[in-house]
């Protein structure tokens, strides 16, 4: 695949109403991301590398010793001819947000959904509207200028992130790719900063409040660990709370932190999880206590 289809896929999203933005800061991104792009493709650091695993799209990484955004050519030869800029050009997008906004932290959950986020309002538009391909105008001999206008199922990933996008459980999706779910993503600071955002732990996914457990208990901090609570109390139905626990790992480490908890208040709310959904959420006698103590548990 040749460096002028960069060109045109960079063109096609500059020439998109997603590309115009909107107000707010969130609107400005489209604008820095272009900008980004272009300086990427002028200094040759776009290109298409084939990636380790197939099924990923692309990739950005600084670190890279050349071609710093890669766009994985076996992908893009997969698809049908008339897909592959737009493809091309989403993949860009979507790399591009994590090039453009590092105030966001490269490689963070905040960079993920924001690249994720921005694709999605951009396939909305190629697979609704169409985007006018403004390098085909003035047209090559023997061709037509030409709007790009993808089936609406198209790709059917965007289709399904659309639909999560519109529930504000965009992140429930991306943390169900085990991918974004080891310790650099996931961490328990994150998941307590962002327990209220979103529709807040009521539109959590089950998967994603196991995984939050998970997180929260194994750090082994009573700060973190008290959120615990809270996530669990936000289940109200036995199948959510089944998924739950089977994504929260082991219940031995769950009890353990859950012990280091002090107040009556929490021993009160474990006490009605407990009676709630007939579990034992405690260690029996607490682990730290020395049997036939005289003296209460130390801590
Ligand atoms: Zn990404």
């Amino acid at each position: 695949m040749s460096r002028a289809v960069i060109h045109d896929a960079i063109m096609l999203f500059e020439y998109s109403t997603t590309a115009k933005g909107g107000r707010g800061p969130v609107g400005k991104w489209p604008g820095l991301i272009i900008k980004r792009l272009w300086a990427l493709y002028k200094a040759s650091e776009i290109g298409f590398v084939r990636q380790k695993s197939d099924s990923t799209r692309g990739s950005w990484d600084p670190g890279q010793p050349f071609i710093n955004l890669q766009v994985n050519p076996h992908y893009i030869n997969s698809l049908p001819e008339n897909r592959r800029l737009p493809a091309i050009s989403l993949v860009l997008v979507h790399e591009g947000v994590h090039a453009a906004l590092d105030f966001l932290n490269d490689n963070s959950l905040y960079s993920e959904l924001a690249a994720r986020k921005v694709a999605v309002y951009y396939y909305r538009e190629l697979s609704g509207p169409g985007v006018f391909n403004e390098a085909s105008d003035p047209p090559a001999p023997g061709k037509r200028a030409e709007l790009v206008l993808l089936p609406r199922n198209a790709f059917p990933e965007y289709v399904k992130m659309s639909g999560f996008l519109d529930k504000d459980q965009l992140i429930d999706y991306i943390l169900h790719n085990p991918e974004y779910t080891d310790p650099h993503y996931l961490t328990p600071q994150w998941i307590v900063e962002t327990l209220s955002l979103w529709g807040g732990l009521r539109n959590r996914w089950a998967t994603s409040k196991g995984l939050y457990v998970k997180v929260l208990a194994s750090s082994r901090d009573p700060h973190y660990e008290s959120f615990i609570l809270g996530v669990m109390e936000s289940i109200d139905h036995q199948k959510g709370w089944d998924v739950m626990i089977e994504h929260a790992g082991s219940l031995r480490t769950i009890r353990i932190a859950l012990s280091d908890l002090t107040s009556w208040h929490d021993h009160e709310r474990i006490a009605s999880l407990e009676k709630k959904w007939r579990v034992k959420l405690t260690e029996d006698p607490p682990y730290r206590c020395k049997p036939h103590s005289a003296s209460p548990c130390s801590r």
